[in-house]
């Protein structure tokens, strides 16, 4: 009250940051400048970490990773006009992901007397992890960072509860289990909804109670251990086209799972949809039955279905058969392709020695176009919420803003856990200098480049001589084309991490082994590959799209 003359004066930055702790919102990522810089120390000294990135970009790609891995939004903390413009990636981002995340911009002075407005954070922080979440957008006035106001004027709104659980109509549930239990050839699909409503008990019950085969999407991938006997990932394209009633645990029928559509499903597919957005329910086609709740309720709600009448989906059907044979043969045939000795290396080759070496308990973060694709078949996640990729939206440049948002999420609750994050040259180009912010904040994170000289394939250094040699590169450059032989584990040496450039898989078991024992210090191996490398043929030609479709 302005008559209370004799009270404690506080900033508006600190009113802001007072404000995110008593939200419990515990990192704030961003790039410092007028206004925010103030907004930025007073978190800090309340105890919450601020990291300082290189791009708004990154800063808003690792906020959205920390809301989807800690369940409470990250906060990315940017200047106004340029600043919220390169933080429109990561909310576009968040919010095709489904990811809670808080910009806060700050924005020129207003004639503005009341503090009222701050009462808007615990909205932001709500409509954030409520219903379906997503990015939401906080813009506060310079002045409004400047003001002094008097303590007691202050009255801080409690924190923002979790979202309250929601359950599917019962007699829905009912439904969902009679079709399951009539089904022939039945399949679970695990999305990264799953992974984000920590239904991860729940869903391997139902898998192993119910013996049913199930497929990860790619963030879905560990929600059920990928080396679960009952993960069909290795038939992934036989499975989906096949299956008589899939289950979507999260998982939206866009791109990644082929819009649910024929030919890469069964014209008459039953789909039992479960998804906390009731928007999201009938997209693209006519479901079965719809659940309409949380996921982990809702899996527990079909548990006891299953526990009232117990029932088990046949472990010597024809089913498991065709998808065993299937399993077995892909399995076979990336096997070859890995164990090809000539060099440069290939990309089978490259993963199979780096999941040799994975721990089983690290975050995994990958972007690029094969090396995601190709990479994500042969990698293996055996925990929930441990995959980090360029997700729905297929973004390029995420990678390295997740990894540190990863690398900082292990540091306060299980140090020591690691990050790797598998990089394309293209892909790592796009937020490169975030290196030095991972140097800055010493973060172990193991960055592995693989390097095919260009954007989906290269040319090696000859042939690249050849066609610059006597006319303009500027003319005659192939777009796909970028430098060969490019020394990006000097980016990572130039602010005193470690570098590695390899281009034999001795090269690469020595580097990663040592990276691996120094838990101290970051480090980004380069790893030169066939220029010309691709994945191996497929099954299904032409209809199949781009980074997702292959089988194992
Ligand atoms: P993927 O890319 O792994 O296939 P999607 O991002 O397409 O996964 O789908 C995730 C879905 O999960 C979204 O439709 C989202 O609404 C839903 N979702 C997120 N959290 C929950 C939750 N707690 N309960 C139910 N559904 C959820």
């Amino acid at each position: 009250a302005p008559s209370d003359r004799s009270a404690e004066q506080v900033s508006g930055a600190k009113v802001v940051a007072q404000a995110l702790k008593a939200q419990d919102v515990r990192y704030v990522f961003g790039v410092v400048g007028i206004p925010v810089t103030e907004i930025a120390l007073a978190a800090q000294e309340l105890g919450i970490r601020y990291i300082g990135m290189r791009n708004e970009q990154a800063a808003s790609y690792a906020a959205s990773a920390v809301g989807y891995l800690t369940g409470r939004p990250g906060v990315c903390l940017v200047v106004s006009g340029p600043g919220l413009i390169h933080a429109l990636a990561g909310m576009a981002n968040a919010n095709m992901n489904c990811w809670p995340l808080i910009v806060i911009g700050g924005s020129s002075e207003r004639n503005q007397e009341t503090m009222g407005a701050f009462q808007e954070f615990p909205q932001a922080v709500r409509i954030s992890i409520y219903g379906r979440p997503g990015a939401c957008y906080v813009d506060i006035p310079a002045d409004f960072v400047t003001v002094q106001v008097n303590v007691n004027s202050i009255k801080y709104k409690e924190c923002c509860m979790p979202p309250p659980v929601t359950m599917a109509e019962a007699s829905a549930v009912c439904l969902a289990a009679s079709v399951i239990r009539s089904a022939k050839q039945p399949l679970l699909v695990i999305g990264k909804g799953a992974a984000y409503a920590h239904a991860e008990e729940n869903i391997r019950k139902l898998v192993e109670q119910c013996k049913l085969p199930f497929l990860p999407t790619p963030m879905g991938k560990g929600v059920v251990p990928d080396n679960h006997a009952n993960c069909v990932s290795a038939a992934r394209s036989r499975a989906l086209q096949f299956a008589d009633v899939i289950v979507l645990f999260g998982a939206r029928l866009n791109w990644i799972l082929h819009f649910g559509l024929p030919p890469r499903y069964q014209p008459d597919v039953k789909f039992i949809q479960i998804d906390i957005c009731a928007e999201e329910l009938g997209n693209n086609v006519k479901p079965a039955v719809t659940l309409l709740g949380d996921i982990n309720a809702v899996a527990k709600q079909l548990l006891e279905q299953f526990d009232k009448i117990p029932w088990q989906y046949p472990p010597e059907s024809k089913w498991w058969k065709r998808l065993r044979e299937k399993m077995k043969s892909n399995e076979a045939a990336s096997k070859e392709l890995a164990s090809k000795i000539s060099l440069p290396m290939n990309y089978y080759t490259v993963f199979y020695h780096v999941q040799e070496q994975l721990p089983k308990d690290c975050f995994l973060v990958s972007e690029g176009a094969n090396t995601m694709d190709i990479g994500r078949t042969m990698l293996q996640n055996y925990l929930p919420r441990h995959r980090l990729d360029a997700g729905t939206f297929g973004t390029m440049g995420v990678g390295l803003g997740f990894a540190i948002a990863a690398a900082l999420v292990a540091k306060d609750r299980s140090p020591g856990q690691r990050v790797i994050c598998v990089e394309g040259d293209s892909a790592f180009g796009f937020s490169g200098m975030e290196m030095e912010t991972i140097c800055r904040y010493n973060l172990p994170i193991i960055v592995l480049v693989v390097n095919n000289n260009g954007v989906y394939q290269g040319f090696d250094a000859d042939t690249w001589k050849e066609i610059v040699k006597f006319q303009d590169p500027v003319t005659v450059a192939p777009p796909m084309c970028l430098l060969p032989n490019s020394h990006y584990e000097q980016v990572m040496t130039a602010f005193g991490g470690k570098g590695y450039f390899v281009q034999t898989p001795e090269e690469l078991q020595k580097s990663l082994k040592q990276t691996l024992e120094d838990t101290t210090k970051p480090s980004l191996i380069n790893i030169m590959i066939e220029p010309q490398s691709t994945r191996k043929a497929q099954g299904l030609a032409a209809t199949s799209l781009p980074l997702i479709s292959e089988e194992t």
